[in-house]
């Protein structure tokens, strides 16, 4: 039998990115191609790039370099592939480069250039397609690209105006990830809590029944399946009140992916932002009095143009208001191309970094805070890694996203294995991350008769 060309795949960026990965390498399975684990033993390697900013530019270039020198037989693909004749004056030996989500372009190339030997026997995609990230858990991509235009973004150069997937192909994905023992399904676009405007909401057939394209609409149908749902890349438009009620009732999780970058009025003001709107912290303040569990995650940008010391100290005091659970930081790096970099006033690079460490200073002392909270509650977790030398299990809790978030360490973890829910007792806490025990461990000390000093 003719052995199946191998494919490389180098996968860099966001989340996004990873899910084009995946779909370019489910398709490529589903044609009889199989995968190599390193460059020697791959017929051809592709390179999924990222655009996003200068630096994640350089480290594509790199990464395009390494395959080349490595294996030599090189695709390039993703956000940085729109900057084609950058790409082949830097590595003119590669051979195709195509853009973001083009995966028939990149399909196409790969079938050319090493061209695929069907195999009735082999060439079956699992019913989840092929995944990069561990089984029980999943990306899903509802739409692609943006109508915001934030001046330090590029991303709407890049992908274009949003397009939103039709309501019941994303609840079909979802119901077959599902099937195929996928715990925790990780919404993520551009902009998701303006999923369905592109297509003024139109309706699909969902198992019989017309749904519309809406984010309430497509949160409460994830609500309805039996798998935990986080919402990433929300805006805090009027609509995403309705969600959390759903929250609230356990239908999808009581967490909100909100990237803010700001507080201070006049930076968003400059920065563009959508939704931005004044009485945040008040609408804050109302979904938590609906759905007390609500964690926020955010990331913020500090040193934007323009940005003043006391803009700075409002976003502090504003965070520590908000209290926002979860705080990713950058500092802010010029993006060629993006209407930002004509602004004035550039925050010299030591103003940045000592805003960076304040600002994740403030971002620590939050976190312990709501962290401490925590402790002496029962709650369910779900399992990434086992540490079978140490008895322990690294979980996270329904407040944690994969690889951006904290942690709930497990002691006394026998018998757990990767991708159990279980249910555990909190019994510290620190700056990121729960410590706890399994509730039935904690029931079966419960019982042992305490020690008495004599
Ligand atoms: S919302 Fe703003 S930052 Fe996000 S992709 Fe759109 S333009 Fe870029």
């Amino acid at each position: 039998m003719t052995q199946a060309p191998k494919i490389g795949l180098v996968s860099l960026g966001c989340p996004k990115a990873l899910v084009d990965s995946e779909r370019i390498m489910t398709t490529l399975r589903s044609q009889g191609y199989s995968f190599s684990r390193d460059y020697a033993g791959a017929d051809v390697v592709l390179v999924n790039t990222c655009g996003f900013l200068d630096s994640a530019k350089k480290e594509s270039l790199e990464a395009i370099g390494e395959a080349v020198g490595a294996n030599g037989r090189v695709i390039v693909t993703g956000c940085l592939g729109v900057e084609e004749e950058m790409i082949r004056a830097t590595h003119p030996s590669v051979l195709a480069v195509t853009g973001p989500h083009q995966y028939e372009d990149v399909v196409n190339a790969v079938n050319l250039h090493v061209p695929p030997v069907p195999n009735k026997f082999v060439d079956l995609v699992p019913e989840a397609g092929l995944k990069l990230t561990p089984r029980h858990y999943a990306y899903m991509k509802i739409s692609e690209g943006c109508n915001n235009r934030c001046t330090f973004c590029i991303i709407p150069q890049i992908r274009g105006d949003l397009v939103s997937r039709p309501i019941a192909s994303v609840l079909y994905e979802a119901e077959r990830l599902v099937a195929t023992g996928v715990k925790e399904i990780m919404v993520i676009s551009q902009d998701t809590s303006a999923y369905g405007l592109d297509v003024k909401y139109q309706s699909s057939k969902f198992r019989g029944r017309d749904i519309e394209a809406r984010f309430q609409t497509l949160a409460e149908e994830l609500g309805k399946m039996d798998v935990w749902t986080r919402l990433h890349y929300v805006y805090p438009y009027p609509h995403v009140d309705s969600v959390i009620p759903l929250m609230a009732e356990g239908k999808i999780l009581p967490y909100l992916d909100i990237p803010f970058q700001h507080a201070a009025p006049s930076v968003l003001k400059s920065m563009r932002r959508p939704a931005n709107q004044v009485k945040t912290l008040d609408r804050i303040k109302a979904w938590r009095a609906i759905a007390p569990d609500l964690a926020i995650r955010s990331n913020f940008i500090v040193g934007f143009p323009g940005e003043t010391e006391e803009d700075f100290e409002f976003l502090l005091d504003w965070l520590e208001e908000a209290e926002i659970d979860r705080i990713g930081c950058f500092e802010y790096e010029p993006v060629t191309g993006a209407p930002a970099n004509d602004i004035e006033g550039i925050v010299p690079d030591e103003l940045k970094r000592e805003r960076y460490e304040r600002l994740m200073e403030v971002a620590q002392d939050i976190s312990a805070h709501v962290l401490s909270k925590k402790v002496g509650r029962t709650i369910d977790v779900l399992v990434d890694d086992v540490e079978p030398d140490t008895g322990r299990a690294i979980a996270r809790s329904q407040w944690d996203a994969p690889e951006i978030d904290g942690t709930v360490i497990i002691h006394e973890a026998d018998g757990i294995k990767v991708g159990d829910k279980v249910s555990v007792l909190v019994t510290e806490s620190d700056e990121y991350d729960l410590f706890a025990v399994p509730s039935a461990v904690a029931a079966r000390d419960d019982l042992k008769p305490t020690a008495v000093a004599s």
